[in-house]
């Protein structure tokens, strides 16, 4: 009689299963145990080998999105291994697996496609949305990341090939601030696109039909927010990369009512909030002292100017002060009392201008007396301008000169992203302002040399921000998401920044150390909601000793 073979199911799911598979480092036991012998080489790998393994495999990929790809198949075939090595060097690999080479993995998706990550919940399952959530093989999940895919970083219209973001967002929830990877779920609302080369593309993998719009839209969305809490009651929904037109309804509606960020408007906020906490240190001029100058006035935008306003009345100003404090250039010209079509959201930072003067000769739109953002500047003497508007080059060389020549430091953030979409380079802005401009970019930028001295330009990237505040959510089990909470991560984050740091121009502390920040600023929010009576779990004696303890740690 022959003896019992191994149930080939358990060897089986202990290769494929990339929760379970440790590659090499299965020990002999185990490879007994699970019927793994011989399906093997027989030398034990630790991690650190197979990270080297790894490596040597990453860069010996020809391009950006082939490196993408690469990491997306180590993800789906061994994800702790995965996860050590974005941990290994935060620097090398975040630009890969998120911002800015998510963006060309979005725009290919479908062509590039190979097995689905997440879940597609598409129009077509309408008022059927808990059954199909019921799907996903985890019963506990925590977070949810959800996109409609029409306003994909600053790439329009990327339908369900949007996913690159939900999936890279909450990579960067686990490896940066320590979220168990297993109470993630990246979502994809299929509502058409109106992406027209998509429509055309046999290769397109979502639904072939124009976006739904009104009221059927909200509808949906009810009925997706509605299902989430049936079969994910403690879950967080994060929205991201909404069009403006949809995001900040779509806040308006849910955050009162369920545990939900808009990362876009909110993680924005703070982290640019928390760069200038860091750029007020530098350039020795306190928050209330600064004048800000947005370059698009959509979700990201108001979302950093709510927060500032917040910040500044808790520092003891007027509201009216603080509003009058951020302006904004929108595609329509300077923003202003009398503009026509000022969305509701903004309508508080449209000033009245009738006693500023303008620049002889400066070209005016049907809707504005100022066109150009370097007249703006000339006029309103800004001490900050925020690039939020997805223009290339809009921060040209007029507009960082003009800066530099009204402030001592004067403060550039280009922030859209992907880097094509960048107002200047880091490189510009210090170069046009002879090495005083205090920057912070949307997409990373290297460190230069100018004038014999070091600039290591800092990024402000909401991955400072969102995994952190995720990691308290998680933690605590928070039943609301507050503003205060984004705050709090701000100054958390803004008071981690060392002297040295400043010296070479960062802001930020060094995304090398983003795991540590991100701790730490989870567990100021961790306080918080504590304080606040927001979580759902016994406040533990020592809340620091809490959070490190339930840390994602991809060892083996
Ligand atoms: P949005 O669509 O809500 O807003 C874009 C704004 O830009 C709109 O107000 C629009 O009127 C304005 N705009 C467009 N063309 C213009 C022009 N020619 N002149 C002036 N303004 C113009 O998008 P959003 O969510 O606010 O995001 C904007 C950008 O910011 C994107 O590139 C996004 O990737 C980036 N962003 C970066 C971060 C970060 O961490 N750095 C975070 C969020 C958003």
């Amino acid at each position: 009689m022959q003896p019992a073979r191994p149930d080939p199911a358990t060897s089986v799911r202990y290769l494929s299963d990339a929760r379970l598979n440790l590659g090499g480092a299965f020990t002999d036991a185990q490879r007994e145990e699970f019927g793994l012998v011989g399906l093997l080489p027989d030398g034990y790998e630790s991690l650190e080998i197979q990270l080297d393994r790894a490596r040597l495999q990453f860069d010996g990929q020809g391009s950006d999105l082939a490196k993408y790809q690469y990491l997306s198949a180590l993800q789906d075939r061994q994800e702790r291994l995965f996860y050590a090595l974005i941990r290994s060097d935060f620097e090398r690999y975040m630009p890969i697996v998120y911002t800015p080479t998510v963006g060309e993995a979005c725009q290919k998706f479908g062509h590039i496609f190979r097995r689905p990550k997440g879940m597609y919940l598409s129009v077509k399952r309408r008022g059927s949305l808990a059954k199909v959530l019921r799907n996903w093989p985890v019963e506990d999940v925590r977070f949810i990341v959800v996109t409609d895919g029409e306003r994909i970083l600053g790439l329009g219209d990327q339908g369900v090939c949007g996913m690159g973001i939900p999936v890279g967002k909450l990579a960067l929830y686990t490896a940066c601030a320590g979220v168990p990877p297993e109470v993630a779920l990246p979502i994809v609302l299929d509502l058409g696109t109106n992406n027209e080369a998509f429509l055309a593309d046999p290769l397109y993998p979502g639904l072939k039909m124009p976006r739904i719009t009104g009221d059927e839209y909200y509808a949906f969305l009810d009925e997706f927010v509605a299902a989430v809490q049936e079969v994910f009651p403690a879950c967080c929904i994060q929205f991201e990369d909404f069009t403006n037109k949809h995001a900040i309804p779509l806040l308006q509606r849910y955050r009162e009512k369920v545990c939900c960020f808009n990362d876009d408007i909110q993680g924005t906020a703070a982290v640019a909030v928390a760069g200038l906490f860091g750029a007020s240190r530098l350039s020795q001029r306190p928050l209330r002292e600064q004048t800000l100058l947005f370059m698009g006035a959509g979700s990201a935008a108001v979302g950093i100017a709510d927060l500032f306003v917040t910040q500044l009345i808790a520092e003891g100003c007027s509201e009216r002060e603080a509003v009058r404090a951020c302006w904004f250039v929108n595609s329509r010209g300077m923003v202003h009392s009398k503009m026509p079509r000022i969305p509701d959201y903004l309508e508080r930072f449209a000033h009245d201008i009738s006693h500023l003067t303008f620049p002889q000769g400066a070209p005016s739109t049907p809707d504005s007396p100022l066109k150009d953002l370097a007249d703006v500047v000339e006029t309103i003497r800004p001490s900050a301008i925020i690039g939020v508007s997805t223009v290339a080059h809009a921060f040209n060389e007029r507009v960082v000169r003009a800066m530099a020549r009204i402030n001592a430091r004067p403060i550039i953030f280009p922030l859209s992203n992907p880097t094509s979409k960048s107002e200047c380079t880091a490189e510009e802005a210090i170069k046009w302002s002879d090495g005083r401009a205090i920057v912070a970019s949307g997409s990373p930028f290297p460190p230069l040399h100018f004038g014999g001295k070091l600039f290591v330009p800092g990024q402000g990237n909401n991955v400072y921000i969102y995994p952190a505040v995720g990691m308290a959510i998680y933690a605590t089990k928070a039943t609301r998401v507050t503003d205060a909470m984004f705050l709090r991560a701000a100054e958390s984050l803004a008071a981690q920044t060392t002297e040295q740091d400043l010296s070479v121009g960062l802001i930020y502390p060094p995304i090398s150390s983003i795991l540590e920040t991100s701790v730490e600023v989870a567990i100021a929010v961790a306080k918080l909601i504590f304080q606040n009576g927001l979580a759902r779990v016994p406040e533990p004696d020592d809340i620091a000793q809490f959070v490190r303890s339930q840390v994602y740690e991809p060892s083996f």
